[in-house]
């Protein structure tokens, strides 16, 4: 008998039981799941075998070097554990409740300075970290930077990283919609190496000392011709005012737009805005 319009089983196959989407991104939806035996809560990602179209082995290869990689840093989402069906492709990774940078950014409006420059220099540390694995994110933006914890200080947690080569068809394809985080070199195809990702934490640290990204134009066209020619702005200046010189700086270094000119993550911690940033609490004197 066919079964093809039967929902879902709501018990993953193995040992999870699968409850709330917490989200879903280029090519997986994320689902809350539970270890039946051991309670313990996971985020698990769905993919759809169908979006790999024969690149199953270099997936599968991917998510072995993920598990490793995953456990040597502890701002990345580490995962647990992954299995398959005929259909989909299951991860589990920690779960993250404190949602992502993107919904905390945009209800406070922007960052303080020290509170950015302790963000950034956590997540360029991750990076750093990532790059010496000899693995490019590719798709660094606040919606793949997720914290531990709804704490005001919890730790920020890079996600979704480590698939984008193996799922690139499909990313190049889908992804269009958000050039906004992309380095030049990506449209130029001249290369999309480590400092991909860096030029990304530029755009980052943009949006978050303002509220907005430095690229947003009217058309897609007219965006990637901004990123081509690195044409942006430090305004309107009252978003600016209370931005100091250093931080400027630090962004137009991540946004060279020569990527053999740009810091990598090892010389972006250098940088003095990083170098100097403060705890997030200092306490009372
Ligand atoms: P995609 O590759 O499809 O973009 P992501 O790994 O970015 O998938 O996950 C999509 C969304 O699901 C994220 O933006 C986030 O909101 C949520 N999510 C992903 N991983 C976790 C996690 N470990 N804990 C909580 N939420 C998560
Ligand atoms: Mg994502």
């Amino acid at each position: 008998k066919s079964n093809r319009m039967s929902p879902a089983p709501a018990t993953v196959p193995c040992q999870y039981r699968t409850g709330k989407t917490l989200g879903s991104g280029t090519y997986a939806i994320v689902k809350e799941a539970v270890h039946i035996k051991t309670g313990e809560y996971y985020a698990c990602k769905v993919i759809n075998k169908k979006l790999m179209e024969g690149r199953e082995y270099m997936v599968r290869n991917e998510i072995a070097v993920l598990k490793k990689v995953s456990r040597g840093n502890p701002n990345i989402v580490t995962l647990h554990d992954y299995f398959e069906t005929s259909h989909n492709l299951y991860l589990c990774f920690d779960l993250c409740t404190g949602g992502e940078l993107f919904d905390r950014i945009c209800a406070k409006g922007n960052y303080y300075e020290a509170d950015a420059a302790e963000l950034v220099r956590t997540i360029m540390g991750a990076v750093k970290y990532i790059h010496g694995c000899g693995i490019v994110h590719r798709d660094l933006k606040p919606e793949n930077l997720l914290f531990r914890t709804k704490d005001e200080d919890a730790d920020i947690m890079i996600a979704d990283f480590g698939l984008s080569r193996a799922m690139e068809d499909h990313l190049l394809t889908e992804v269009c919609g958000t050039p906004g985080y992309m380095a030049p070199e990506i449209f130029k195809k001249t290369g999309h190496g480590k400092p991909v990702d860096v030029w990304a934490m530029g755009v980052i640290t943009y949006f978050l000392l303002c509220g907005y990204t430095p690229f947003d134009r009217d058309t897609q066209q007219q965006e990637m011709q901004a990123i081509l020619v690195g044409d942006y702005k430090f305004e309107p200046e009252e978003y600016w005012a209370n931005v100091s010189q250093t931080a400027r700086d630090f962004v137009a270094a991540c946004l060279t737009i020569d990527p053999d000119a740009r810091p990598t993550a090892e010389e972006a911690l250098k940088h003095p805005w990083l170098a100097s940033a403060t705890p997030h609490y200092v306490p009372d004197p």
